[in-house]
């Protein structure tokens, strides 16, 4: 089956007894056992729950066989591929990461006894010469998030393996529908599946996929042992999300390629970062392993004034942290989801302050070029809407702003 067709067409609840045609809620945290000594196949929902489980199969099927975790995050389920090391191990990760990806392997891995170094992704001679005897997790995005850098997965994937170190992918800007790490030599895919595969914006969520067998036990074994697993009711949104996966993506994807095109030659527009661009320096490495470019579009104008007046001026852009949803959004990722990384780290990381992020939506993408249109060419006056609107609520326009600790996510 082709994906679009595998999106759609799977059996919705092996051997439920009524056949239903959609996968069914079981919103239940204990099922009924058999005897005193004996369960039937699922006994506590943190443990299965045949929701959740259908969605594990459904997930790891889309990336092309192995099996599938589904977390209460994503960040739950980096949290849970980090933990299949152990104190005294190293881990390797891009240099340009979520920020909440940074915060744990900065914060949290250390306290676990790992070490954490951050490379170049880009340059797979960077990643072996960073390897050490210890080193056990080679930890990447691609595209990353926020600057869309590409990093290879086939040749990092084969420095990894000989090495004897485990290569994860966090393929979230793609979802499975666009690249499937897996079949590149990746061990690990995982997604923060808060974003396209739910894509409504309604569901926190995060998946991980594995072919490797002793990997996926303790995956398992993780799961059950912290309570992490997802609930029944966002598993079930999830299925339902997933269904408009591919349809979803080949819209967005062809809409953001029209921004892409028209902020690259905005006379206000400094630089735009987006696989799809021919200019992009890794659009070659791109095309091979993925099927498009996606929705996510970053871009920077020179000037912070000017960044924060169109994220605050864009009507139809949502101001939000997140990405991946049927409406567009936009952010400042230097204050509000990357908050966490500190200056002096995002300056070594080459992530402009600056920097203003897009995730283009379902809205027809003529109204999107205009309204950024609209708020790049604004003056910044007291005239200006983003003034007026900050004067009629609170009297300051950045009232209107959260300050960036409060935003960090
Ligand atoms: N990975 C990437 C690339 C992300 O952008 C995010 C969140 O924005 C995460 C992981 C964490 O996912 P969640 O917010 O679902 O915990």
């Amino acid at each position: 089956m082709r994906t679009h067709t595998r999106l759609v067409h799977y059996d919705p609840c092996p051997g439920d007894p009524w056949r239903p045609n959609t996968t069914p809620l079981y919103q239940t945290a204990t099922f009924a056992g058999v005897s005193a000594s004996e369960s039937g196949v699922y006994d506590y929902t943190r443990s299965g729950n045949p929701t959740r489980d259908l969605l594990q199969r459904q997930v790891a099927d889309l990336e092309g066989g192995g099996e599938g975790f589904a977390f209460s995050s994503g960040m739950a389920a980096i949290a849970a591929v980090t933990r299949l090391c152990q104190a005294g191990e190293h881990i390797i990760c891009g240099r340009d990461i979520y920020g909440g990806t940074f915060r744990w392997l900065d914060s949290c891995a250390p306290r676990l006894g790992l070490e954490v170094t951050a490379i170049d992704a880009g340059d797979p001679e960077a990643l072996a010469k960073a390897l050490r005897p210890e080193t056990r997790l080679v930890m990447v995005e691609t595209p990353t998030n926020p600057l869309q850098e590409i990093n290879d997965i086939e040749a990092l994937a084969e420095v990894s393996r000989a090495h004897g170190a485990w290569f994860v992918v966090d393929g979230t800007l793609m979802s499975p529908y666009l690249q499937r790490p897996l079949d590149l030599g990746a061990d690990v895919v995982l997604h923060s599946a808060t974003k396209h595969l739910s894509g409504h914006g309604d569901c926190t969520a995060g998946v991980v996929v594995t072919r490797d067998a002793a990997i996926a036990e303790r995956l398992a074994f993780q799961q059950n042992a912290e309570g992490t697993g997802l609930a029944p009711f966002e598993s079930w949104l999830l299925l339902r999300g997933m269904k408009t996966l591919g349809v979803r993506l080949d819209r967005e994807q062809v809409s953001a390629g029209r921004v892409a095109e028209f902020l690259s030659v905005h006379p206000l527009v400094t630089r735009v970062y987006y696989p799809g661009l021919e200019e992009h320096p890794g659009a070659d490495v791109h095309r091979r392993q993925a099927r498009g470019a996606g929705s996510l579009i970053s871009f920077t104008t020179g000037d912070l004034k000017c960044s924060r007046r169109v994220v605050e001026e864009t009507r139809l852009f949502t101001i939000s942290v997140s990405f991946g949803s049927t409406s567009s959004s936009i952010s400042l990722p230097a204050c509000m989801s990357h908050a966490s990384i500190p200056e002096e780290v995002r300056k070594t990381r080459a992530l402009p302050g600056d920097l203003v992020r897009l995730s283009i939506g379902l809205e027809d993408p003529e109204d999107l070029i205009e309204d950024l249109a609209r708020s790049l060419d604004e003056d910044a006056s007291p005239h200006s809407k983003a003034w007026q609107r900050g004067q009629s609520q609170s009297g300051s326009i950045h009232a209107s702003m959260p300050a960036p600790p409060s935003t960090e996510t």
